[in-house]
């Protein structure tokens, strides 16, 4: 049987989140080994994700966790995305409840899965192949500035570097879309979370410190050959005629 694979959402509310949670909850229908940690950054649990999960019938297959980010670290919406970490204190939240829920003794897989990406059903056939003990990898399309980021192997398919472009002396050059983490690491390595500590684009680095090394990775997906995640983005949806709409809407009423 397939190891169950954990998915940790970081998410948070704005015009598109329902599309995006939508989008991935069908794939979720599609992968029954999935879990879904979907973790809000809100105060409370909402309402529009607890229906999604239920429309799709995940009820018994996610987790609906939530913690706000600190106001220090929110990101403002005339803030460019890239100037503070995002997603940092959501996905050590999900961490902290698998290290209390999951079984250490069950082999399952551990994925930071956000929100907005575009995921092949692949891909999870690919990480249900990660061993015991080990980090798969695999490529990511449309991210650092590529057409798509990858590991470099050599002719024995060990790891012997990484395409990026952007800050190739990273521990870890490599997305968090391009890695999917054995989940007795995590037992085995209690202290490791992640950080606001870090420079920016070391958020991956800063967890997989921890957990591997390069030579210890697993490579999958055709031995890095196809792309099966892609790093897509949503555009920030532009409301400016909603005023006039709701204006007009309410002199109608008086
Ligand atoms: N996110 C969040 N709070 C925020 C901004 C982002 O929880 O204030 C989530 C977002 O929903 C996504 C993840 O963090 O699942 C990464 O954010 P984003 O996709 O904006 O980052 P990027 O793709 O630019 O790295
Ligand atoms: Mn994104």
């Amino acid at each position: 049987t397939l190891p169950k694979i954990f998915a940790i959402t970081p998410t948070y509310a704005r015009p598109a989140q329902k599309a995006e949670l939508t989008r991935l909850s069908h794939l979720f229908m599609l992968v029954p080994n999935l879990h879904w940690i979907i973790v809000e950054d809100s105060n409370v649990t909402t309402k529009l994700v607890q229906n999604l999960l239920i429309r799709a019938g995940l009820q018994n297959r996610s987790t609906q966790l939530n913690i706000k980010t600190t106001a220090e670290f929110k990101l403002q919406s005339k803030d460019p995305n890239w100037i503070k970490p995002r997603g940092v204190e959501q996905r050590n939240l999900a961490l902290a409840w698998l290290r209390s829920h999951a079984s250490p003794d069950r082999h399952a897989i551990v994925f930071f899965m956000d929100d907005d990406n575009s995921y092949s059903v692949e891909l999870f056939a690919e990480m249900a192949k990660i061993q015991p003990g080990r980090v798969g990898i695999w490529p990511v399309g449309l991210v650092g500035g590529l057409m798509v980021e990858r590991p470099l192997l050599n002719g024995d398919n060990k790891v012997v570097g990484f395409n990026a472009a952007w800050r190739p002396e990273r521990p870890f050059p490599l997305d968090m879309a391009a890695f999917g983490i054995s989940i007795d690491l995590f037992f085995k390595y209690p202290q490791a979370i992640f950080s606001y500590k870090v420079q920016r684009g070391y958020q991956e680095s800063e967890i997989l410190r921890y957990l591997t090394t390069r030579d210890q990775l697993q490579t999958l997906a055709n031995n890095c050959r196809d792309v099966l995640v892609w790093h897509t983005r949503t555009e920030k949806t532009k409301l400016n005629s909603e005023e006039a709409l709701q204006r007009q809407n309410k002199r109608s009423d008086e």
